[in-house]
This record gives C-alpha cells, structure tokens and sequence, in this order.
C-alpha cells in the first residue's frame, strides 16, 4: 500500500513491481479498506469540506465499518469543489495542510467556467511519482528508456505526473512540451536525432506528428519509439486509433488516465498487453457506479468512474464523480493482475454526448468509423443544428479529391449502422480543420438554449 510502495525498489526485469498486483482480489481488498478507513479518519478530521458535507447527508465517523457504508458516502463533483473554492479562495476548505505544506500548485485546463486549483504536499507528489513508475513498468518501460514529454508544461498534471514517474523509474526524462508555435517540426527534428524511446502526450497530437512528420517525407517509425503512452483523451483506447498510432511509430500505444483531481491518475492503466485500463485500485480506489444512485453496477455493464485517493494529504477526494462512460470487468488479463479492467477504455463522457432526434452520439463513436477508412485525415468535427424541429448532425472529415468512387456513400452508411441516426457527411480538402497539440474538442452544438 502506500507505504509500502514508497519503500519498494525496482523488480528484476520481468517481475511485477508489487505482488499486491497479482494477489486474490478479495485479499487485496481487505488490505485498500484498511488504508480508506485511515483516509477517510484523516479527512473527517482535516477537511471542513468533507466533514460539513458528510454531516449534512446523516453520516458520523463511527458509521463507517464496512465497504457498504462507504458507498454510501455521498459523491463529489467537480462542480462542488469549485464552488467551494469561490467560497473558501483560493485554495477552498478542502486543504488539509497547512499552506507552508505545500509543494506544488497545478489546476484544471480552465476550459469552462472558473478554474479549480490543485494543491500537493512533498508526500503527495512521492506518491505519485511512485505510483506512476509503478504502472509505467507494467506497460515496459525500463531504467533504459528515454522518454520524450510532448505535452504542456504547464499548470496541467498531465505532463508533470508523466514527469515524475519518468524520474522515479530512474529513466531518461526528455521534458520537449508542446503548445509553442513551431514546435511540432522542432519536436520531429529533435526526435530524429535524439531517438527517443517512448513517448508521452495525448493521442490526437500524436497522430497529428506523425502527419507532420510524413508531410515533410519522414517517416516516424525512424524515431524508434518503442512505446507511446497517452492521457487527457480517450483516444489510445478507441481500437481503429490504437492501431493507427501503432502503425505510425511502430510502436506499442498505452492508454491511461483519469481526472487530475484523482491524481496519481495512471491510476488507470493499461499494461503491455493492451487489453484495456486496469484499474490499479491499491493506488486509488475506483468504483464503477450507476449515474443516477451512485451504487457500484456489476461487472460487464456500463457506468461512471468514482475515484477515491488512498493516500493523499493536501487535497483529499473520496468518491469523487468522473462524469466519464466506460464498461468495466473482472475477466483475467494475460499479464495476470487481478484488477478490475476496462475493456473499450474511458470511451465516453456523460455530457460531450450529444442527443440527435433521441439518440445519444459520442465522438468515440465516430472516430470508430472514421478509422476504416484510410484515406480519411483523422481529424473531424461534429456539428450539430436544427432546422425547423429537426436536428441535424453533420460529420465533417478530410479526403484527398482522389478518394476512391462511392466512398461518400459507404461512410454514411457505416455512420447510420453505427450511430443509429443518419449523419450528413461533408469532406473537406486536408489540413482544413484545425489541430490541436491539446485536448481536441470535436463536438460542435449550434441548437443553444435547448
Ligand atoms: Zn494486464
């Protein structure tokens, strides 16, 4: 468990970095209710958030003694911690340390609304680093590996979680960053030359250099990158993607992640057989629960991750609401870790899903279609409108004009058999859309004040 992690060195090159990883799933849980027992003490004496919230919804500290009392904790979302925040600036009353504790400050992308702030003790970020390395060995990286960072430095935890786990694994950081003008071609140059071995930012980008790379006649499989791992979007776990990236660089592509107010959020992760996220539940726990009752479905149907850190001291999440579609289960993987996994990965989110004439459409769905076609660009958009009282869902994707004869046709049947709606499709000369070296946003909604 936690502290255990901290003290565990390196395995021999092909064991499990802890046998906590393998153990009967019963056992293991015995061992995470011991340590969310102690989380949750610590939290009800540490943070007035928690503590006002817990005691409005009926619950007292000496209620809670099996998991069942747990799950009936009530849940957090994102919205509650901001509020607070606004409430309790800057940090909100969910601090439970003191501010000359503090180690690092991150926050959200700040896409919507107010952003939220994020707080790590010296402790926290250990953790995560330890965390993060021991997932990282799950999927192949080793000491040897030099690893090319190519996402946002920023207020972000992505890169930085990535960061640190490299550095904990004692192999070669390589921080390059993303976002400034240019620096995808300084990005394809310096890969050239310093051949990394593995790579770390968000799927869409990666497919984005390789296209790059591939205008200016390189081929990325010359970078020698023999691992790709990926957060932020739900990309790495979409089949025709995976595959796509693994084409492009030649090598293995990992999917993980999962919110930063859950960090360490490799937390979720796939290992090197690619068979979807395990969730590594010793590092925090996960439920997978119904949207609407917040009780655990079981395994083989579909639900919205819950997260609750084990250990963590400065910002505390239990039970926190991902918002996040996925379908989990207890089937074996072949590396033999006995947690819970996630088949078809995160592959959805409640509210980037978009209801057309009563049919919910997710861009996940899209992008599986879009991916038998070759001589589509990856990029698309979906946009959204009404005429009159109906609405309309347009797909607009990238073609050379030498696409071959009646593929138009073709795509918007697949689109229909798959979405259950029929799409309208628009193709587009390539490089039209706008790309993103960040989260790409492919939703487009024109109905407002629906
Ligand atoms: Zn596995």
């Amino acid at each position: 468990m936690g502290d255990k992690i901290r003290t565990t060195q390196s395995p021999g090159s092909n064991s499990l970095w802890d046998p906590i990883e393998t153990m009967d799933p019963e056992q293991r849980s015995a061992l995470i209710w011991q340590r969310i027992q102690q989380q949750v003490m610590y939290v009800w004496d540490h943070s007035p958030f928690y503590r006002r919230k817990w005691t409005d919804a009926g619950f007292v500290l000496g209620d809670l003694k099996t998991w069942n009392d747990f799950e009936r904790l009530p849940v957090t979302t994102k919205e509650d911690l901001r509020r607070d925040q606004e409430e309790y600036p800057p940090f909100g009353s969910n601090l439970c340390v003191s501010p000359s504790e503090i180690y690092h400050i991150h926050g959200t992308s700040g896409t919507t609304g107010r952003p939220t702030v994020f707080a790590w003790t010296k402790e926290d970020w250990d953790f995560m680093a330890d965390s993060h390395a021991r997932v990282m060995w799950s999927f192949g990286l080793r000491p040897t590996d030099r690893v090319f960072i190519g996402s946002v430095f920023s207020l972000y935890i992505g890169a930085w979680g990535a960061l640190a786990g490299v550095e904990r694994l004692g192999a070669q950081a390589f921080p390059f960053g993303a976002g400034q003008q240019g620096q995808t071609d300084r990005a394809i140059d310096w890969m050239r030359s310093l051949k990394p071995t593995a790579f770390y930012g968000t799927p869409s980008y990666a497919v984005y250099l390789a296209e790059r790379a591939r205008r200016r006649a390189i081929d990325p499989r010359e970078f020698g990158i023999r691992i790709l791992f990926f957060s932020g979007e739900p990309g790495a776990g979409i089949p025709t993607t995976k595959k796509l990236i693994e084409e492009q660089f030649g090598g293995i592509c990992i999917d993980s992640g999962s919110m930063a107010e859950a960090t360490p959020w490799m937390s979720n992760s796939e290992c090197e057989h690619r068979t979807g996220m395990h969730l590594w539940e010793d590092l925090v726990y996960t439920e997978v629960v119904d949207g609407i009752s917040h009780r655990k479905v079981p395994f083989g149907h579909e639900g919205t991750p819950l997260y609750t850190h084990v250990f963590r001291r400065a910002q505390p999440i239990v039970r926190m609401f991902s918002g996040d579609l996925t379908r989990w289960t207890n089937e074996l993987c072949p590396c033999g870790r006995t947690y819970p996994r996630l088949p078809r990965g995160i592959y959805g989110r409640l509210d980037d899903m978009v209801t057309v004439r009563g049919a919910n459409v997710y861009p996940s769905q899209v992008e599986t279609v879009l991916g038998e076609f070759p001589e589509l660009s990856h990029e698309f958009r979906m946009v959204v409108d009404r005429e009159g009282a109906l609405d309309q869902l347009t797909i607009l994707v990238e073609s050379q004009p030498s696409r071959p004869e009646g593929m138009d046709r073709k795509l918007a049947e697949r689109l229909k058999a798959a979405l259950g709606i029929r799409a309208e499709v628009q193709i587009l000369y390539p490089g039209t859309l706008e790309r993103t070296e960040f989260k790409a946003r492919r939703v487009i909604d024109k109905r407002g004040g629906n």
